[in-house]
């Protein structure tokens, strides 16, 4: 049963900012999909419950082929699957969300949410740490913006301060010859992946692989880069026999536990087939 608190209702972002640094017990609510589970089962009270659903300000998609793709911290998951702007420039983003939960839960949950929230499972962090995405983050204090690949520090845990909330994603546009793909291996087609792989690749003038990000969801605490992986790739034309070689360094590299999903050495197994089958698509697509 959720325990009694009092209910906050920031009318803009200010106030919302100004209302986290005045109450020490506050946790933010959003679209509630990730934080209501816990309240319910009692393992997570709180004195203040501050909901941001309602700022419209946060809520927006925004694209310059300078500058990038910017989506404020309450946009939907459903605005970003059906967004025409991210399927052109990110269709790894949008196909990503598709597969992201039921509809009613993309209509509600919002990509700041999941984020914030911290879950090694959730899916859009790997396919954004491989689009080489930022948070900017805000206070009543100021402003921080921090890539996302640092975000993480331990389970369920941020670099966010108690009295900062995240804004804004950022994502830089694609840089040219990139390809980006993303899977997660599931036993229900829009649970959470018991692991996802994401994976960037770019191309130099001659065909080798100038860049390479590859990203693992819940194969560790956090969300994890490869990095290992990505270095078998880095400088070399890419071959079968690389994308496999990369798949055994991810496999090698990943710290995953043992659940009721899958063993350690299962989910070992699953990145290292994954991590070989997105680089290759994604050097496929960088071809093109
Ligand atoms: C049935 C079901 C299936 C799901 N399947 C998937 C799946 O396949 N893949 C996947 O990735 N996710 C999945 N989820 C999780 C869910 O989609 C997201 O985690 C959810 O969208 C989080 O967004 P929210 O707005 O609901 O966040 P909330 O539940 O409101 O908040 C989550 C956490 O983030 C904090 N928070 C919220 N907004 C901010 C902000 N702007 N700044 C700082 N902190 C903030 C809250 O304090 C809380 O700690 C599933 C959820 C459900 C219920």
């Amino acid at each position: 049963m959720i325990q009694d608190f009092t209910y906050l209702k920031p009318g803009n972002v200010k106030e919302a900012l100004a209302m986290l640094a005045d109450h020490d017990d506050c946790k933010i609510v959003c679209g509630g999909q990730s934080l209501l589970i816990p309240m319910r089962q009692g393992l997570l009270a709180v004195e203040y419950l501050m909901d941001i659903k309602g700022l419209n300000e946060l809520s927006y998609i925004k694209y310059d082929a300078k500058e990038g793709l910017k989506m404020g911290a309450t946009t939907t998951h459903r605005m970003i699957e059906k967004s025409d702007v991210i399927k052109k420039h990110y269709p790894v983003l949008a196909a990503m969300e598709e597969r992201l939960a039921s509809t009613q839960t993309r209509n509600w949950g919002t990509i700041g949410g999941n984020l914030a929230h911290g879950d090694a499972a959730g899916d859009p962090a790997p396919v954004l740490i491989t689009l080489n995405a930022q948070v900017k983050v805000a206070s009543a204090k100021g402003e921080r913006v921090v890539p996302l690949g640092t975000f993480y520090t331990d389970i369920f845990e941020t670099v966010m301060e108690h009295e900062e909330m995240i804004v804004e994603i950022q994502i830089p546009p694609m840089p040219a010859k990139t390809g980006a793909a993303y899977t997660k291996f599931n036993l229900l087609q829009n649970d959470m992946g018991v692991v996802g792989v994401g994976a960037s690749i770019t191309l130099d003038a001659n065909g080798a692989c100038k860049d390479a990000i590859i990203a693992l969801g819940n194969a560790a605490v956090t969300p994890i880069r490869a990095k290992n992986a990505e270095q078998v790739l880095v400088g070399k034309k890419l071959t079968d026999k690389l994308f496999a070689e990369a798949g055994e360094a991810a496999g090698q590299e990943c710290d995953p536990v043992s659940d009721i999903h899958a063993s350690e050495e299962f989910r070992r197994h699953l990145v290292g087939v994954l991590t070989k089958r997105m680089a290759k698509k994604a050097f496929e697509q960088a071809s093109k």
